[in-house]
């Protein structure tokens, strides 16, 4: 049989992922280290056992939704949760880009923002950082000009630099997505680590949203649980695309009670930060090169053996860390995830192991 062709911008694509291999120590997909607080999974095994398993879940998520928006100060119109901050992509890019239509990114970044605009029809107009992978304003300049696209990526803190984009720069970029009629989607997947935030700058009038995830910070990657913030009009035009009941009951359960230990999640992020600060540190000792970090990981490259090597010779010491070999720019580079201290400890025992 002439077996059916998918279409050819997925025919061309290697997939993403990271090896699921089982290992000691996990540190190549930046989750928490640290699982949620037991009354949370207590509370949510007690919700679990009383939902109405034959009932389709909130349509429109209003209880999980309302609490976001309390959070952050913001109305429930002004938020859409979904399925992880990826099915967030994904239902941007097929409201806003699309057939004829086209998204910009910044090069190195999150590749998903590339990978789901293929997956969607969308055209990538694609710029670069700078050498220090800050954004370069003239460069967004120069893709606005070229493309007019219609969303603008920004990923701050950036996965896999670490590197954030101070505010006054995110503002630039924003008012460059105005003029040429695109909107701006900031990622803050991991901007519970980092002290600052597009959050500020939301506006009813402004076409700016904010991406957030229960993935990181919240230690639960499990739930697949993500959220966006974003003028009413916004997020009423991604639930026109988004699927009908689309998050689960189990999800919409999980996201409720995860708010209730913010606190929890505070204490742990605070606790990341401290690591990350020493893992920083104790790499900077070795003969690596460090980015500086405002999130969960830390991107470093070797000097002496080439990152293939090193990420081999980890793994074979149970120490499993992220290979950018694969990303622009970011050759030779390994990306760490900050685990438990003890972790932490394995890898920098393994890591100069190797280098020496
Ligand atoms: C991990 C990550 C996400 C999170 O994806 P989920 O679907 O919420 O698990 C989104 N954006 C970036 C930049 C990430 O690194």
């Amino acid at each position: 049989m002439r077996r059916p062709q998918p279409r050819n911008a997925l025919a061309m694509m290697k997939g993403y992922h990271s090896p699921q291999l089982d290992v000691e120590v996990r540190l190549n997909t930046n989750e928490s280290p640290f699982a949620p607080p037991e009354e949370f999974t207590r509370a949510f095994g007690e919700a679990m056992a009383g939902a109405s398993w034959h009932r389709y879940p909130d349509r429109l998520a209003k209880d999980l939704r309302t609490r976001i928006a309390s959070k952050h100060n913001v109305e429930p119109k002004q938020v859409f949760v979904a399925n992880g901050s990826n099915e967030i992509i994904q239902t941007l890019l097929l409201t806003y880009g699309g057939g004829g239509r086209s998204a910009a990114v910044f090069q190195p970044t999150y590749a998903m923002h590339a990978q789901i605009c293929r997956v969607s029809g969308t055209a990538i107009a694609s710029g670069e950082r700078s050498s220090n992978f800050a954004i370069d304003v003239d460069e967004v300049l120069r893709v606005a000009d070229h493309h007019s696209p219609k969303v603008f990526f920004l990923c701050s803190p950036n996965n896999p630099t670490g590197v954030a984009d101070p505010p006054e720069v995110v503002a630039k970029v924003l008012a460059i997505a105005q003029e040429s009629g695109g909107l701006l989607c900031v990622d803050e997947a991991y901007g519970e680590f980092n002290s600052s935030s597009a959050l500020g700058m939301l506006d009813e009038e402004v076409g700016l949203a904010v991406a957030r995830t229960f993935s990181k910070a919240w230690a639960m990657a499990a739930a697949r649980l993500g959220y966006l913030i974003g003028p009413s009009w916004l997020v009423a035009e991604l639930y026109k695309a988004a699927l009908p009941y689309h998050l689960s009951t189990a999800s919409q359960i999980a996201g409720l009670l995860a708010l209730d230990h913010t606190e929890a999640m505070q204490m742990r992020v605070e606790e990341v930060v401290k690591e990350r600060e020493r893992l920083q540190g104790e790499l900077a000792k070795l003969d690596v090169e460090v980015w500086p970090s405002s999130a969960n990981f830390v991107l470093f490259r070797t000097n002496t053996i080439s990152g293939e090597q090193v990420w081999q010779q980890l793994l074979d010491r149970s120490v499993l860390v992220r290979n950018c070999a694969s990303w622009p720019r970011l050759d030779g580079c390994l990306r760490v995830t900050v685990g438990t201290p003890q972790e932490n400890d394995r890898f920098l025992e393994s890591l100069s192991e190797v280098l020496t």
